[in-house]
């Protein structure tokens, strides 16, 4: 309510509030980067899915662009979160396996040899923050906080328990870091991340800022709350229902950061992307990624197209699709640019400042071609214009035209060998230039039937 006491500083907060540009005198926009984790390409609602209510998600998508080809580098988590970060195919450096939970191991995690994103923007006036999952090294020099990140609240290892004392391996039990220094998870992760970030939100305006905000959710273990529960009761199969309140929790979390935007008045000229870092795990959970083939650890497009939002409401179209095949690449060239740091850092950025095609400035492609490898090679992919080719060490190539086959299903290698021939050419020249994998990943113990 308008009180006659505070006229003035309300109508200071309110010219601030209107004000384009920051402290710094410039309109470079904030840069929130929220990555769910082993999320399904059909478990939100804006991607077609009918039992999970996600209206903050689907919200995002209503202010922004939709890209239905988002693609992330890998169909599993450490490594896609390491090329997210540098802006480089994670197998030009090693980075090609999720790092053990070692702290004593100076080698499993982001190279040093490579720059993350926040190192660069801060050259440039950004303050940057990371709040959730890390997965990228265990050592002490692999920490947020040596990796450009002045802030960092969350779980260093690879998932976490979803609230503290639940049951879980010694990773999954760490506590909190909060800057270097362990304490107790007060309340549920996925709740706790979205105060956290908000708080971020709050505290850093009006200095431009960059935060990296990666929910563990919805990975396993599936651990909601009663209430989370109750609002999917209508689910009947119980892993669904795990699945659907963890996600529930998700939008939660990410309505307080987008309404925290808003509140502060932030909201028009920051840039947000959304994606998850790999497909659902169909085996594991009852993830959803329909119509696509496949899921988590594949690179079918089950592994690794997932749902892929970039909402910038000053400059983007709002409530468009884009469906030109975008790689999680692009965040890094996008954000540079749009800080005036193009230029940095010196090695060889890869993807593209998405700005120009998403804006519609252009009707190009960002991509021509993208790329995957795992495992040092056991399997490999290729998509180029609407083909792609599949490999698996041993076996006979697969080709499948997505324009007409988005499922993966009809496979042409033995009808085209001149364009299995043509992608197989491109994939030997992208190979040549990567390096074998520098750690693997942890065994994983068998699961108990
Ligand atoms: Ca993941």
């Amino acid at each position: 309510m308008f009180c006659r006491k505070y006229w003035f500083r309300n109508l200071v907060c309110a010219l601030l509030v209107g004000l384009p540009t920051n402290a710094f005198g410039d309109d470079r926009p904030n840069i929130l980067v929220i990555v769910a984790d082993d999320l399904g390409y059909a478990d939100l609602g804006f991607q077609g899915c009918k039992d999970i209510p996600t209206p903050h998600l689907d919200g995002l998508a209503k202010s922004g662009v939709r890209c239905t080809n988002g693609y992330v580098t890998h169909p599993f988590c450490s490594p896609t979160r390491a090329a997210l970060l540098t802006g480089r195919y994670q197998q030009r450096f090693g980075h090609e396996n999720n790092p053990a939970w070692l702290p004593e191991d100076r080698v499993a995690g982001l190279p040093h040899s490579e720059t993350p994103l926040p190192s660069v923007l801060r050259t440039k006036g950004y303050a940057t923050g990371c709040v959730g999952k890390w997965h990228l090294g265990a050592h002490p020099s692999f920490h947020p906080n040596r990796r450009g990140f002045e802030h960092y609240y969350g779980a260093l290892g690879g998932g976490h328990v979803y609230q503290d004392g639940l049951k879980g391996s010694n990773e999954y039990t760490i506590p909190m870091d909060r800057n270097g220094v362990g304490e107790p998870l007060e309340g549920y992760i996925t709740t706790v991340f979205g105060h956290e970030a908000s708080e971020y939100i709050k505290r850093s305006q009006p200095k431009p800022w960059l935060l990296y905000l990666a929910f563990n959710a919805p990975h396993t273990p599936l651990q909601s709350t009663p209430e989370l529960q109750q609002r999917v009761s209508h689910i009947e199969n119980k892993e669904r229902r795990d699945l659907a309140a963890m996600i529930v929790g998700m939008d939660d979390a990410v309505g307080e950061v987008l309404s925290t935007l808003d509140s502060t008045g932030q909201r028009d000229n920051t840039l947000v992307f959304f994606f998850s870092d790999n497909g659902g795990p169909i085996s594991v959970t009852k993830a959803n990624n329909s119509p696509l083939r496949n899921g988590k650890g594949s690179v079918y497009e089950g592994g690794i197209r997932v749902p892929f939002v970039v909402s910038w409401p000053r400059k983007l179209p709002k409530g468009t699709t884009f469906d030109k095949p975008v790689v999680s690449l692009d965040v890094f060239a996008t954000s540079v640019a749009l800080a005036g740091a193009a230029n940095q850092p010196t090695e060889k950025i890869e993807g593209v400042n998405l700005i120009p095609y998403l804006s519609g400035q252009t009707n190009e492609s960002p991509h021509e071609t993208l790329f995957w490898r795992t495992g040092g090679g056991a399997t490999s992919a290729v998509r180029q214009g609407n083909w792609k080719l599949i490999g698996k060490r041993g076996e006979a190539a697969e080709l499948y035209e997505l324009g007409k086959d988005i499922n993966e299903q009809n496979n042409l290698a033995n009808s085209d060998r001149d364009k299995v021939k043509q992608l197989e050419k491109a994939y030997e020249e992208w190979n040549t230039k990567n390096v074998a994998p520098l750690f693997e990943s942890p065994k994983q113990p068998r699961k108990k039937k």
